[in-house]
Parts: C-alpha cells; structure tokens; sequence
C-alpha cells in the first residue's frame, strides 16, 4: 500500500507519522512544494527572534531509519488524476498511489492596492518570507501590517517583541474580524495597544509609496518594512478536472473523506481554522487512510493564539444570548455560552488560563455547576 501525502505542513507531517504508527509496513511518501518540512504556526517566533530556526523544522519527525518515510522537496503538484491514481507536479514528473492525503494548506494573500514600483513587501506565510524580513529588521525600525487577522496580529506582535515601532492597519471596523465581535476587538486593541503596537482600525489605503501608506482621508504613515497580512487562500489550483469537489475549501466528511474514493484531505486546505485543528484532521485521515478504527472524532482543537492570550472553542457566539455568561473589563474578556447546563462554546481575551479545563469540559459534554463556572471565569 502506498501512501501518498502531498504537503510538509502540519497537517502532512502528523499524518505521515500517524500513518507510520498505524501501519509499520506501508510506503509512505511526503511531497512537498517546500524543500524543508516546517510548522507554520512557529514562523513568528522565528521573526521576534523567540526560537531558533531549527525549532520550526519538522523533518527529523519524518527522517531516519524508524519512520522509514520519503521526503520529495521541491515538488509542486500540478493535477491529479483520480481514475488511475496518479498525481502530477509541474516539474512534469509522477507518482501512483493506493491512498492519497491532500494536505497543501493555504497562502498569503497579496491585496489588490495601489503600490508604487519601488515599494518592497513582506509575507509572513513561509519560511523564506519571515527569513527575509528576519534579514532585513533592526531594532527601533518602523514596520507597519496590513491586516488584522490571525497572521497579522501574530506577525504584528512578533515585530514589536523583536523592538520594532509597529502599526496594524484594518479596513474594517474590527479585527480578527472572522471570529470577534465588536466588544472583543476592541479588548484585545486594547491589549495590543498596552504593548505598544498601534492599531488603525476602520482605515483604508489609498497608495503605498516607496515608505509611507497614504490613507483615502490624506493622512499618512511612515514605515521602514511593510508586510502584507491579508487574508489566506487555500493552495487548491490543481484539483480543477480531479472531481474532487471544493469551494474553494476541499470538502469533506468527518472522516475527512473527499468526494473521491481513496483521496483524503487534511489542513487549512480542508478549512481547518488553527493548527491544532490541522492535527486533528490529519490524525483522522490516517486512520482512515490505513483502513484503522479511529479511536474518536472529539478532542482538544481550541484556536489559541500564543502571546496574545487569546482562545475561544465551540459556539461561543450565542444567538439568544440567553444562555451566556460574560466578563468585560479593560483588557480582559470572557464569555461562556451555556446550553442546557452544558458548556457548549467560550472565548477568553487576556487570560486564557482555563482554555484546557473549558475544552474538556465541552468535549466531556457534561452538566456544569456553579464551583465550575466560579473557576472558569477566574
Ligand atoms: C504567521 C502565522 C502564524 C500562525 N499562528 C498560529 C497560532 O498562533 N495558532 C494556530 O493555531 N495557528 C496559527 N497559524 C495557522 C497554522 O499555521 C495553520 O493552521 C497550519 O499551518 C495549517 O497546517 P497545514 O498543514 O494544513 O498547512 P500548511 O502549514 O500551510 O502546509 C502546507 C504545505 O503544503 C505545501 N504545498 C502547498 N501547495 C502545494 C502544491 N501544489 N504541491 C505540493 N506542496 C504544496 C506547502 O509548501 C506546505 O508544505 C499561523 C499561521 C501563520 C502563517
């Protein structure tokens, strides 16, 4: 049987370990457009200067003789055809498989504004972009971010950590806006702001020139580095004429199935909305894809953002609001959504101490009392 992975992020690697662990004498093969496999989720800690670049690397997971899995660097898949079970990349070479894992994850986004010829970006989405802005920063430098999503403050935070003047700009009225109201972004600008990070909320741009961002009200903000942080979309170009159905998320089904038989998907690129969700997803597939039972859909996949103290889980936006329970305070935030005396969602902004006891809460999906909630609203 041979296992066929394509991409070398999260999602890829745990799922070529798992596989390996599940069935010992398969053929497992990981191909990826990267030449180093790595953690995403680590890239910022490798701007501010936090870890080392090695941290981030995930290869030995994947090498030496106990795993027993290939890695192919470098290659970029171009199509897949499913009838007869092989792939192509677009150095035009191929590989058949019995079981393929569609694991390619997502990309930068570069946002369609008005830049002059001479200006100079930045994206914090791979390895080769944080090494450049890595290369490029020094201490005291002025570094604005355009986009206040998950990637943006990340990136935000990590610049000001390595002792740069930051400002994030967002055209919309709130950030991280895929999953905060307006109350929770505030708290958490207030938060950023308290680090000394600059936060443009509401702001569009007009031009960018060669070092400043001029705003459509005329106003303008001078930077040394300019990373764009707009938005992610999933690597999927090569599915067009595979059958397999997405939108532009691949579909799946809880066994993180496709349409297709025998292609399975995993990741970001399957809209997996964190790393630990990735994981999960991976885990699940690897089950399937060695014909194993999984042991259990449910786990511990919270959205955490490190440095920022930021979590939130399940469905922490309750429609009725009856069943919610909230702390506002300056910089601190939380809120439990209750259903039926069970935990069934929550976000925490400024402590997210709790974040492990309130997940397992949710996934023991059991009654809750008041001790219980005293400790998790702290
Ligand atoms: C700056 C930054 C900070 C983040 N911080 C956090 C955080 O604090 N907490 C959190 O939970 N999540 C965070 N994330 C998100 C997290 O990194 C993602 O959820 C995770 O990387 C998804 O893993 P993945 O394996 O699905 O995709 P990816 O990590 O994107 O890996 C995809 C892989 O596929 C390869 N690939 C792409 N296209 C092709 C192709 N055509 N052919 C072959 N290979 C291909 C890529 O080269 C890569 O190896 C952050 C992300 C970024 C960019």
């Amino acid at each position: 049987m041979t296992h066929l992975i394509i991409g070398s992020g999260a999602a890829g690697i745990t799922a070529a370990g798992k596989l390996r662990e599940i069935d010992p004498s398969g053929d497992i093969i990981v191909a990826s457009s990267d030449t180093e496999p790595y953690m995403k989720m680590y890239l910022t800690d490798y701007i501010s200067g936090s870890i080392k670049p090695d941290r981030i690397l995930t290869g030995d997971l994947i090498k030496g003789k106990k795993n027993d899995i290939v890695f192919l660097p470098g290659k970029t898949l171009a199509s897949i055809d499913a009838e007869n079970k092989i792939v192509y990349f677009i150095d035009k070479s191929s590989l058949e498989y019995d079981r393929l894992l569609v694991a390619t994850g997502t990309r930068a986004v570069i946002p369609q504004i008005d830049l002059d010829d001479d200006v100079v970006y930045h994206l914090s989405d791979s390895l080769d972009g944080v090494k450049r802005i890595t290369e490029n920063i020094i201490p005291l430098d002025k570094a604005v971010v355009i986009g206040a999503g998950a990637t943006g403050i990340q990136t935000a935070v990590s610049l000001s950590k390595a002792g740069l003047h930051v400002s994030i700009i967002e055209r919309d009225p709130v950030i991280l806006k895929r999953h905060l109201d307006k109350i929770q972004s505030d708290t958490l600008i207030r938060i950023l702001e308290r680090t000394g990070i600059r936060v443009f909320v509401s702001r569009e741009c007009s031009v960018i020139r060669k070092d400043r961002v001029v705003f459509k009200t005329g106003d303008e903000i001078q930077f040394d580095h300019l990373v764009f942080c707009c938005g992610q979309e999933p690597c999927s170009d090569f599915l067009t004429d595979s059958g397999i159905v997405y939108d532009p998320y691949v579909n799946i089904n809880q066994m993180c199935k496709t349409n297709i038989e025998d292609i399975y998907a995993a990741g970001s690129v399957a809209g997996a909305l964190c790393n630990q969700q990735a994981v999960k997803q991976a885990e699940i597939a690897a089950y399937g894809m060695a014909d194993a039972k999984c042991p259990g859909l449910e786990g511990y996949h919270p959205f955490v953002m490190r440095d920022l103290e930021l979590s939130f889980y399940g469905r922490f936006h309750d429609p009725d609001r009856s069943g919610e329970i909230t702390l506002k305070q300056k910089h601190e935030y939380k809120k439990l959504v209750l259903d039926q005396g069970n935990l069934s969602g929550f976000i925490f902004i400024g402590d997210c101490r709790k974040t492990k006891t309130a997940v397992n809460l949710i996934n023991e999906k059991k009654n809750i009392g008041d001790a219980e909630l005293r400790d998790l609203m702290g």
